[in-house]
C-alpha cells in the first residue's frame, strides 16, 4: 500500500509522523518514506511494506494531510502506476525537465573518438539550440577485439567541450559500477561543466549489482535501456532495482528487440510500446531509433528509416530520442553504419517537430472527446 501525502508537506511534518505511526501499529508492517521532487512541487509517499493485505485504507483516508491511498497492483512497486492510482513523476536535472509530457532529442556520438569530432557535434548542437547529447566512453562490444571506448581518459575533454557548448546533459553508458565514480570525479574536476545521465545498456538490463549501484546515486539520473531479449515485465522489474535503491530519476528507453523477424533492421522496432510503458509506469519513456534500425537506409519517399522509426515513437508520445550522429560515419570506431551525417540533423529535427505536433493534436482531440 502506498499513501500519497498532500503536496509540499514539510519533511518534519507531525501529520507524516501520525501516518507512519498508524501504519507501523499493524503487526509486521514497516514503512519507507520517499520524497519526489517534481518541477513545481514535492510529493511525499509512505510505502507500507510487509503483510499489508489486512491493513484497511479508510483510517488513512481520514487524515486531512493524505491525498490518497493506493493499493499496489504491480510487482514493480516504485516505478509502477498501479492501475492509474499514481501520477507520472518527472524530474529536473541540471536545468532540464524530463517527464511524460516533455520531449528532448539527445543526438551525439555513439562513442567519443577524437576531440575534433566531438567539437563538431557540440558546435552544431549549440547552433540548433540543443542542450542534451549522448557520448560513449565505456562501450560494451560483442567482440573483445572491437574498440572498447576511450574510457576514463576521454572524460576531461568530453566534459570540458560539453561545458564550452552549453550541453546540460550527456547520456553516457556505464558498464561497471566503478565508472560512476570515475564520471563523478571527472565532472568535479571539470567544475561541473555539464551533467551526466548514467546509461544502463540493454546488455546490462539484468546486471542487478550494477542496477543497485546506480540506484544508490543521489545526483545523476539513469537512462535504463530495455533488455533486448527479455519480456517487458522483466525489464520493468529490473528497472525497479534502480528505484528501490533510492534513485527515482529514471528514463525508460526502448531500443528494439533482438529477433531476426525484424530484418533488415538491426533490432525489431518496439516503439508501439511507448504508450504501454507510459501507462504502466511513472517514468518518462525514451526511444533509440539508431540502435533499433541500425542503418542509414532511405525509403523511396526520401526519408531515412531511422527518421520513420523516430516518427512512430514521437507520434505515440515518446519523451526522449537518443540518436547516433557522426561527422564521418565511415571513420567512426563504433556503429558508423547507423550514424546520421551532421548535415542530416536539422531535417531530422524538423521531422521530429512534425511528429510531436501531430501527437499534441491527437492528445487535444482525445481530451475533447473524453
Ligand atoms: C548505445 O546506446 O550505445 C548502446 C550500446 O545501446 P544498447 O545498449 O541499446 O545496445
Ligand atoms: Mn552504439
Amino acid at each position: 500500500m502506498i499513501i500519497v501525502m498532500k503536496a509540499n508537506l514539510p519533511e518534519d511534518s507531525p501529520h507524516l509522523r501520525q501516518v507512519v505511526a498508524l501504519a507501523e501499529s499493524y503487526p509486521g508492517v514497516r514503512t519507507e518514506i520517499r520524497r519526489i521532487q517534481g518541477a513545481t512541487r514535492s510529493v511525499t509517499e509512505v510505502y507500507l511494506l510487509g503483510p499489508t493485505g489486512v491493513v484497511p485504507q479508510a483510517p488513512f483516508e481520514e487524515f486531512e494531510s493524505v491525498e490518497k491511498v493506493v493499493r499496489v497492483t504491480q510487482s514493480f512497486r516504485a516505478i509502477g502506476r498501479h492501475d492509474g492510482g499514481l501520477e507520472a513523476v518527472g524530474f529536473e536535472y541540471n536545468g532540464v525537465h524530463l517527464s511524460q509530457d516533455t520531449l528532448h532529442v539527445f543526438p551525439g556520438l555513439c562513442a567519443a573518438d577524437t576531440p575534433e569530432n566531438l567539437e563538431k557535434v557540440f558546435r552544431l548542437l549549440q547552433q540548433l539550440g540543443i542542450v542534451t547529447t549522448r557520448t560513449g566512453a565505456f562501450k560494451p562490444r560483442s567482440s573483445p577485439y572491437d574498440f572498447q571506448g576511450l574510457g576514463a581518459a576521454c572524460l576531461p575533454w568530453v566534459f570540458e567541450l560539453a561545458g564550452k557548448y552549453g550541453i546540460r546533459i550527456v547520456a553516457m553508458e556505464v558498464t561497471h559500477e566503478s565508472h560512476v565514480g570515475e564520471i563523478q570525479r571527472a565532472l568535479e574536476a571539470s567544475g561541473r561543466a555539464t551533467g551526466v545521465m548514467l546509461q544502463i545498456g540493454t546488455r546490462n538490463a539484468q546486471n542487478f549489482e550494477l542496477l543497485k549501484a546506480v540506484g544508490q546515486e543521489t545526483e545523476l539520473p539513469v537512462l535504463f535501456k530495455r533488455g533486448m531479449g527479455i519480456t517487458l515485465e522483466e525489464s520493468l522489474n529490473a528497472c525497479e532495482y534502480v528505484a528501490t535503491g533510492g534513485n527515482r530519476r529514471i528514463v525508460f528507453c526502448l531500443r528494439g528487440m533482438k529477433t531476426n523477424l525484424g530484418d533488415p533492421h538491426r533490432n525489431f522496432v518496439d516503439f508501439s510500446h511507448v504508450p504501454v510503458v507510459k501507462r504502466l509506469t511513472r517514468l518518462p519513456v525514451g526511444i533509440d531509433p539508431s540502435h533499433s534500425v541500425g542503418r542509414r537506409a532511405v525509403g523511396p519517399d526520401g526519408i531515412l528509416d531511422i527518421a520513420h522509426a523516430t516518427a512512430q515513437g514521437v507520434i505515440a508520445g515518446a519523451n526522449m530520442v537518443l540518436l547516433d550522429v557522426h561527422p564521418e560515419p565511415s571513420k567512426a570506431l563504433c556503429d558508423g553504419p547507423q550514424a546520421l551525417l551532421l548535415e542530416e540533423l536539422p531535417r531530422f529535427l524538423e521531422d521530429v517537430a512534425i511528429a510531436r505536433r501531430a501527437y499534441e493534436e491527437r492528445c487535444r482531440l482525445a481530451a475533447a472527446r473524453s
